[in-house]
């Protein structure tokens, strides 16, 4: 198999969430590893997907979604950021944040093109970048604060650079990037006149009352922005797969010319179930942002009674730690024994580094679970030997 993969998958490593959950799987461990809540979203969505189904909306969508869906974008984002939308021809729907990540890479960076990325990074991002022939130029988020150094931005951000792609708030660090930090991408972005892809799905699931910023809706951000997000962690339908891509009419319409060769179109039956939840259900992203923050708390106490350095993230579903202190040079080893030695399985964030040693001794752990399954995670850890 290996010498029949193509060159442009070489450098792309097999995802680390797979390899994890099934880890978790076999050894029957709780699973703190891939972001999933295990708890579904609103009975009434999934109700208006049983609607759909059994209403006959089982043939292909429209190739750019379902009419209700994208108008359904549209309010959300003229709601929330006051950003207008026209949602006949500046709103993509797609197959997840997945999808639109990989049409908006595919149909933008040619062989050669320099992507700025901040690290730690999503694993598709590398394995997109990698697939379009582009070259990664990661600007690294360092602990505790995971803020991006505007010294390193500013060095990696140049006339070489076709595309900024942004993730905030962000996986796996938690950061939720401030209007400064925000306005000093947008500067260099005009200054050196690149695009900026920017990732979005955790934007409702802040904590301690911080803002969410569209970069698109800073001076100058508009014509160049294609903005990302998804109905898996809004609405806790991760398995559904309807996520989306918003921006100026050209930019949606070049990313629409890559993503009609990769699905054509998306789940029909589920898209009006979305649009319900967009249109009738922003209560339920209230209250599980205010639940999670709870669930963050109780996790990150749990993993501060152990010997880690927890850093407390600001969104997401994630927390990252550093375990060095349990004598842990290498996380991987530490998460690989994991399941054995405590039941638990988590993330080592090494996989999302192109800096081995930055990212080394980090482990990623998920808090958007029952907070019994957190519970006994910690009471496992607690008692397990996890000295190396
Ligand atoms: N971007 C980030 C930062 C993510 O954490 C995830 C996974 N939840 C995705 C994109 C993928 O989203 P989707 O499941 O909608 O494809
Ligand atoms: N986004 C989720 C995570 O970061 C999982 C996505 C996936 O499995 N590809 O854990």
């Amino acid at each position: 198999m290996g010498d029949r993969l193509a060159t442009r998958l070489h450098r792309v490593p097999p995802t680390i969430f797979t390899t994890m959950s099934a880890l978790a799987t076999r050894t029957g461990a709780l699973n703190l590893g891939q972001g999933f809540p295990d708890r579904d979203g609103p009975d009434a969505v999934v109700e208006a997907a049983v609607e759909a189904l059994r209403g006959g909306r089982n043939q292909y969508a429209p190739g750019p979604g379902v009419p209700e869906l994208r108008a359904a974008v549209a309010a959300h984002q003229a709601r929330h950021y006051g950003i207008e939308l026209d949602p006949a021809s500046q709103v993509l729907v797609t197959a997840g944040a997945t999808e639109a990540i990989a049409a908006a890479i595919l149909a933008l960076v040619n062989p050669g093109d320099e992507v700025v990325v901040l690290e730690p990074f999503y694993d598709s991002y590398v394995a997109c970048i990698e697939m379009a022939g582009g070259v990664r130029r990661p600007v690294t988020l360092r602990a505790p604060g995971f803020r991006i150094d505007l010294d390193d931005l500013r060095a990696a951000a140049t006339d070489r650079t076709k595309l900024i792609l942004l993730n905030s708030p962000h996986n796996p660090t938690g950061a939720v990037l401030t209007r400064a930090e925000l306005a000093e991408v947008a500067r260099l972005a005009v200054e050196h006149d690149t695009l900026v892809v920017t990732d979005e799905v955790y934007e409702h699931l802040r904590y301690d009352g911080r803002a969410h910023v569209p970069i698109c809706t800073l001076p100058g951000m508009w014509d160049r922005t294609v903005s990302i997000s998804s109905a898996g962690k809004t609405f806790s339908f991760t398995g559904w797969k309807v996520g989306w891509a918003t921006g100026p009419a050209d930019l949606v319409a070049t990313v629409y010319s890559a993503k009609q060769w990769l699905t054509f179109s998306n789940a029909a039956p589920l898209q009006p179930a979305i649009a319900h939840a967009l249109d009738q259900e922003a209560g339920f992203y209230d209250l599980l942002a205010k639940d999670l923050q709870a669930k963050r708390d109780l996790l990150c106490d749990g993993l501060s009674r152990l010997d880690l350095d927890v850093f407390v993230p600001e969104a997401t579903y994630f927390v990252s730690t550093d375990v060095r202190r349990y004598g842990h040079a290498d996380a991987k080893a530490f998460c690989l024994a994991l399941p054995e030695r405590a039941g638990v399985v988590a993330i080592p964030s090494q996989a999302f580094y192109d800096d081995q040693e930055e990212g080394r001794h980090m482990v990623r752990w998920a808090f958007c679970k029952e907070a019994a399954v957190i519970e006994e995670g910690i009471r496992r850890l607690g008692t397990a030997d996890l000295r190396a």
